[in-house]
């Protein structure tokens, strides 16, 4: 039997069970009244009902378009997608569909990532009803975020991988060619000594005492990465405070005592436009430096061009 032969209700029927089935919330919107007049299955997404949502938004629809439009998006989705929601509103607006991912609540609930597909229905060209279907996604980007989190950093210290910090790096130097920055590579000395007299375990105490110690040492937007073994690298943006730095390198050059060995680095410092005028070459010259401070051990050292 064709749908259109069957009664309405049966239709309907399977229609909701099969969006029940699939998690998915469809809603329309009348749009020169501003009135939402369905909803349907929110509970399986935002645990409020559908007639809760109904009522809530109709307190909108005497509002001014724009004060409706801010009304609904402070309801419906977190501040950081509004860029979204304001692009998906000017497109509906204009008889285009619109579709995004965004986080999304419903009044007083916790947000889920959700996609939203929305599709205006025109009347002579002119939009006049709006169908929406919320999908969530809210695990899928879960685990697409710990996925790319995983992808980015050191699993073992939690720092910016070489691959990933070499991608910031070079963004930073290309964005930002008019500021100061300072790229330190550090090397911790005799680790090899620690591993074979105290054992791998203490050596990896050793690796995460330095990347908390080079953590907190930092500011938040200086770029903290570990190249891998007992290599790691600073990027120190937008250097303004020469001192500050120079404090920094004499703070870094020991990070404490372990079993009763004291445990120290060394230290290369490339300078970014002075030195190098790009990031391969402000890392072979903090390499060339490392190597000077190896000679001393417990040390820093500046890149010269002798
Ligand atoms: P130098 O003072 O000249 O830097 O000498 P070093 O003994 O520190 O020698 P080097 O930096 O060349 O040695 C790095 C050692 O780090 C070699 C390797 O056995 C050890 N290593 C690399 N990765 C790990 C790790 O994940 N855990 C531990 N415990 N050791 C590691
Ligand atoms: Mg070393």
């Amino acid at each position: 039997m064709k749908p259109d032969q069957e009664r309405p209700e049966e239709y309907k029927m399977r229609l909701e069970i099969a969006l029940k089935a699939a998690k998915i919330c469809v809603f329309e919107v009348d749009i020169p009244r501003q009135a939402y007049i369905y909803f349907f299955n929110a509970w399986d997404i935002f645990h409020v009902s559908d007639e809760k949502i109904l009522k809530d938004v109709s307190e909108f629809a005497c509002l001014n378009p724009e004060d409706y439009q801010k009304a609904i998006s402070d309801y419906f989705s977190h501040p950081g997608d509004q860029e979204a929601i304001d692009e998906a509103f000017r497109n509906i607006y204009s008889g285009l569909p619109a579709s995004y991912e965004a986080r999304m609540r419903a009044g007083g609930s916790s947000y889920r990532w959700c996609r939203i597909d929305a599709t205006p229905v025109l009347q002579d060209g002119v939009p006049v009803r709006m169908i929406g279907v919320i999908t969530d996604i809210d695990k899928l980007k879960q685990e697409t975020f710990a996925l790319e989190k995983a992808v980015m950093l050191d699993s073992f210290t939690g720092l910016y991988n070489k691959k990933r910090f070499i991608e910031l790096s070079e963004r930073i130097l290309t964005e930002h060619q008019d500021q100061s920055h300072a790229l330190l590579l550090l090397d911790i000395d005799n680790f090899k000594q620690i591993n074979d007299t105290l054992g791998h375990q203490v050596g990896d105490q050793v690796l995460r005492l330095v990347s908390e110690m080079l953590r907190e040492a930092f500011q938040e937007r200086d770029i903290v990465g570990r190249f891998g073994g007992d290599e790691f690298v600073v990027l120190c943006r937008n250097l303004t405070n020469w001192e500050w730095l120079v404090q920094k390198l004499e703070a870094i050059l020991c990070c404490g005592e372990v079993r009763g060995i004291v445990c120290t680095n060394s230290v290369g410092i490339a300078l970014f436009p002075g030195d190098a005028a790009n990031f391969y070459q402000l890392l072979e010259n903090a390499d060339v430096a490392l190597y000077q401070s190896k000679q001393r051990k417990r040390a820093y050292t500046f890149y010269t061009k002798e």
